[in-house]
């Protein structure tokens, strides 16, 4: 047997190593444009950064090494041109002297990952204008930065990678602004989990611009004027674009094979493509979304990982085994916080017409009473048929990982929020509380689903009306130094004093710092004939950080 592989780094590497695992006779050839093999892309920014300072370390293997253990005939700087399928053929260009050839194959696989979005903007192929994607882009902005005495970037888009440059480079000790075209940070996520991330960002003099777009850059001298869709013109020594990526199909289109709906490389459940002899992995195929049933391309190192696992096994044992998709589990530290993803944000339940309640609560990171407890905020979706759990975000310091992915593996598994409220975890107080951030979360979802708590949400109060209660439960000093307009104050500890003090046939809407008091209340309310109390999810927390961050969109 024959295999060829095309892209040499997540998906393409792990297939390579894989089917020499289960193949020790086949002659396997990886292809790779580039100059390096299987390294860290998620090391790039933290080495731009200097938080990861030695070069070697991301390299995971080299071309030597990687033929050395596993005997694969690596190819760097080489690029496949075109695919044959045919007369199962691929040609190749020795980038170093130009010389094309041909190799047969008797199977294919194609990882050839995604390129950087650069869109036809005025001046876009300035000096100084840079996207990131491998090691040769990495060389030549760190280089730069450090070469031409960098001070200030401009960082054009607040994704993942945009999100991780900004931190490196603010750690650099550079100036930087961030400007994002979308209402937010971080598309993936709901509204209201990224404005608690924004708001910290804000706290770091970091200057986040969001509806704002880039409409051209000028460079003169050192320095590059970089035009805004507001009039305004910043000028930067260094531009970073980090707009997004789309999937690199270009050889699969040449060979005619079938891309799909979201216009990635279409393949089966076993990660074959239209051509029987050809597979293909990572981030140029679409796959259907387990939650939403919709094909939608995934841009992360560990689906394209296991895919290229899942593929070896296919190529040599013959379609043994099937790819489930991916919920888009993702993670990222923004500063001193911490934000994880995974299943689909509700705002991408609505566009798929899938019916969701929406939970929020805040938990310490571990035992309040240990030192250095932090807050978390955890939202949840989940269907309110059976609490099929749809996805879950998660904000915060400390331990935002490990809750992530048992909510991932929850999710993955089409568990429940009653898996939450099950779910035993380790407890000693320097690691969480007796009843996890996981359980509060399950235990608040269940109190919805069965309506023992009625919940509105921080955008819902244009729906109360001037003859409604706002009741803020929390205590007197919290509510003078900053409350809802309108507010009402009865301490959650008075309440059953002051039952008189609220009239019984109005709605009453409840709020308190983080929901659990408000809780409290509510449930004190409705045994006492209150019929209509509903408590503001996620609390005055939430609140405050969402509509702050609602302002800044006016302002
Ligand atoms: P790649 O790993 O990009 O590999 C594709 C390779 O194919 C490239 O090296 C390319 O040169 C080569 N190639 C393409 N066409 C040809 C051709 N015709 N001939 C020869 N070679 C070719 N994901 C996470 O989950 N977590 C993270 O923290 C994270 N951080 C990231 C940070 C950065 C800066 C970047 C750029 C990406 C990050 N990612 C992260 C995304 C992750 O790296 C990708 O999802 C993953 O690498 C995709 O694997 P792949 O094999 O599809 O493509």
């Amino acid at each position: 047997m024959k295999y060829i592989i095309v892209g040499a780094v997540a998906g393409g590497a792990s297939t390579a190593a894989r089917l020499r695992r289960l193949d020790e006779h086949a002659e396997i050839i990886i292809f790779e444009k580039g100059e390096y093999i299987s390294y860290a892309n998620c090391g790039l920014p933290y080495y731009i950064g200097d938080v990861i300072k030695d070069r070697n370390k991301l390299f995971v293997q080299t071309a030597a090494s990687f033929n050395q253990r596993f005997n694969i005939d690596v190819r760097v700087t080489t690029e496949v041109t075109k695919i044959d399928p045919a007369k199962k053929t691929i040609t190749a260009v020795k980038q170093n002297t130009g010389e094309v050839y041909e190799e047969t194959y008797d199977k294919l696989i194609l990882s050839p990952g995604a390129e950087p979005l650069r869109p036809p903007l005025p001046g876009i192929n300035s000096e100084g204008i840079f996207t990131l994607r491998n090691v040769k882009d990495t060389d030549y902005i760190k280089s730069y930065v450090q070469q031409k005495h960098v001070k200030k970037v401009v960082v054009i888009g607040a994704g993942f990678i945009g999100l991780e440059m900004a931190e490196n480079f603010h750690d650099l000790g550079l100036d930087v602004t961030i400007i994002e075209m979308g209402n937010q940070i971080l598309a993936p996520v709901d509204f209201p989990v990224a404005a608690m991330v924004q708001q910290h960002i804000r706290t770091k003099r970091v200057d986040l611009k969001l509806n704002t777009a880039v409409t051209g850059f000028t460079k003169n001298d050192q320095q590059i004027k970089v035009a805004l869709n507001n009039g305004e013109v910043l000028t930067a020594d260094v531009v970073l674009l980090s707009i997004g990526v789309r999937p690199d199909t270009r050889l699969a289109v040449q060979a005619g094979l079938k891309t799909g709906v979201a216009k990635g490389i279409w393949v089966n459940e076993y990660l074959q493509t239209s051509d029987p002899d050809i597979y293909a992995v990572g981030d140029a195929i679409e796959f259907e979304n387990p939650i939403t049933h919709q094909s939608m391309i995934t841009y992360l190192a560990g689906p394209a990982n296991k895919q290229g696992r899942i593929c070896a096994n296919n190529v040599v044992l013959g379609n043994v085994q099937k790819y489930k998709g991916s919920i888009n589990t993702a993670i990222v530290k923004v500063f001193d916080m911490t934000l994880g993803t995974a299943g689909t944000a509700s705002k991408h339940l609505k566009a798929a017409n899938i019916n969701h309640i929406v939970s929020t609560t805040h938990n310490g990171s571990h035992a309040a009473y240990y030192p250095d407890a932090k807050q978390m905020t955890i939202q949840i979706a989940f269907s309110p048929d059976d609490g099929r759990l749809l996805s879950a975000q998660i904000a915060g310091y400390d331990g935002v990982d490990k809750r992530l992915d048992i909510l991932s593996s929850l999710i993955k598994q089409n568990k429940t929020i009653y898996e939450l409220i099950e779910f035993e975890h380790a407890y000693a107080p320097p690691y969480s509380s007796a009843k996890d951030p996981v359980n509060m979360a399950g235990f608040v979802a269940e109190n919805i689903l069965l309506k023992r708590l009625k919940i509105f949400y921080w955008n819902d109060f244009e729906k109360i009306k001037p003859d409604d209660i706002l009741l803020d439960v929390r205590r007197k000093d919290e509510y003078d130094a900053g409350k809802i307009s309108g507010a009402i104050n009865i301490p959650v500890d008075e309440i059953r004093n002051r039952l008189n003090e609220i009239p019984k046939e109005k709605n009453i809407y409840i709020y308190c710092e983080a929901g659990l008091r408000g809780y409290l209340a509510q449930r004190i309310l409705v045994q006492n004939g209150f019929n209509n109390v509903s408590n503001l999810s996620g609390g005055y927390h939430l609140w405050l950080a969402c509509t702050a961050e609602t302002d800044n969109l006016h302002n």
